[in-house]
């Protein structure tokens, strides 16, 4: 049982690595940030599905971490994260883990029973009216329609929420652990409004949240872009971070309260306005595991063994395309016609391949179907067992380099040090 409370600092960002393999070139990246003046935590995450797919355990990530940490000499906080977790799921993550991301957007739209949700109506009844938050001109409504309707909505979820809180509590005690209750993998976003009114009954529920993770209007494809409108989606971060300033404020919740942003990786055209809105609160960036993506372009990019081996298992994902992209329906976009034939694949160059799979819009030759196809297809490397795994550990030193770049480069600069992402440059370059 620990005495201390464990708390996470204003910006971190969570990296997956599926193999367990690149643990000190992803810390190598906060490193760099630490360089450049900003301190980023790293959290290393992987759900249960992702272990159940790979065939690992949860104890295997925390090796990896604590032996990067070790070795790079990390002397800041590091988590790994029991990704995406329920009741049903979360006991394997419990020793290894102490970062939770509680799941619970299954239960959202299951009501409470009458009783809870009146209680709630009468003791939340001061929220309703027009709320100001510091910092932004839009005020948030509240009716007391609006605040049944959420209530009725979202407190069973919440009451879940604080089944599992209380499951890890018993195990790792109080302060022992990070808490965060996510409810992105449902159909529709919630609103500024809406969060508040959640925020209430996740104090109600006594749950020390430290970050939250709503969904957010718009497509949050695995491993792409950002699909939808930028200035709704500016508008609601902005009032989504001072709803959470008022929360911390008025409802008890832990001062560090922040928003998690999930599916975050690639989220280029976004990054800007993550970036404005959050530089004061902090942030907790989800990266989507496409750091599994940066081992297939090293492998290719290495020659020899290592680019056949990319050729392999584009052959492979691309027969076993359906079956691979099923689970992911709602997170990617694949157009069929889009995904060159293994035959052509077969006959590409190093610099082929890798211009096809590495998100760099700039280039013509990158195709986002081919890379989301990849991006589902780690269960063809995860088959290849210990034939995959030898030729990373050959090919360390240019998948290293590949991985470091693309989470400082691509993911940190922007999101976290306020760079231009490589979007806006190139919507610079075309204006030219
Ligand atoms: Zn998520």
């Amino acid at each position: 049982m620990t005495t201390h409370t464990l708390e996470l600092g204003k910006f971190s960002i969570g990296v997956g690595d599926r193999f367990a393999h690149q643990a000190k070139a992803q810390l190598q990246a906060c490193i760099e940030a630490a360089h450049a003046g900003v301190e980023i935590i790293p959290v290393w995450n992987k759900s249960n599905r992702e272990h159940n797919i790979i065939g690992s355990e949860p104890s295997s990530t925390r090796a990896a971490a604590d032996a990067a940490v070790k070795a790079l000499h990390w002397n800041k906080p590091h988590f790994c994260d029991a990704d995406h977790i329920n009741l049903t799921t979360v006991d394997r993550f419990l020793a290894p883990c102490d970062f939770y991301t509680i799941d619970v957007a299954d239960y959202i739209g299951k009501p409470a029973d009458p009783a809870t949700i009146e209680k709630f109506l009468k003791h939340r009844s001061d929220l309703t009216g027009t709320l100001r938050l510091e910092g932004v001109r839009e005020p948030l409504e509240i009716t007391p329609h609006l605040l049944r309707a959420t209530a009725t909505k979202f407190l069973f979820a919440v009451q879940e929420a604080g089944k599992v809180y209380r499951h890890i509590e018993a195990a790792k005690g109080k302060g022992g652990f990070i808490a965060e209750v996510s409810m992105d993998e449902t159909d529709a976003a919630q609103t500024p409004a809406e969060l508040l009114i959640i925020l209430a009954a996740i104090a109600d529920e006594g749950i020390p949240v430290q970050t939250i993770a709503p969904k957010f209007t718009g497509r949050f494809n695995k491993g792409v872009d950002y699909v939808g409108n930028v200035d709704q989606f500016r508008r609601e971060i902005i009032l989504d971070v001072a709803a959470i300033a008022w929360a911390t404020a008025n409802l008890g919740l832990p001062k560090n309260l922040k928003l998690s942003i999930h599916s975050g990786s690639d989220k280029f055209s976004i990054y800007s306005a993550i970036y404005e809105a959050t530089k004061h609160s902090g942030v907790h960036l989800k990266t989507a595991g496409t750091t599994w993506l940066e081992e297939i372009i090293g492998l290719a990019e290495a020659g020899g063994d290592g680019l056949a081996l990319a050729k392999e298992i584009y052959a492979e994902a691309w027969a076993h395309r359906e079956e691979l992209c099923a689970p992911y329906a709602t997170v990617i976009d694949i157009g069929p016609a889009k995904l060159p034939v293994p035959a052509t694949v077969a006959k590409w160059t190093s610099q082929q391949y890798t211009s096809a799979l590495r998100h760099d819009p700039h280039s013509p030759a990158y195709n986002s179907s081919l890379r989301q196809l990849l991006h589902v297809g780690f269960k063809v490397a995860a088959k290849m067992g210990d034939k995959y795994i030898r030729l990373l550990e050959t090919n360390e030193k240019v998948i290293a380099k590949n991985v470091t770049e693309n989470l400082y480069a691509r993911h940190i600069g922007p999101v976290f040090l306020g760079q231009p992402s490589p979007v806006a440059a190139l919507a610079h370059a075309e204006a030219k």
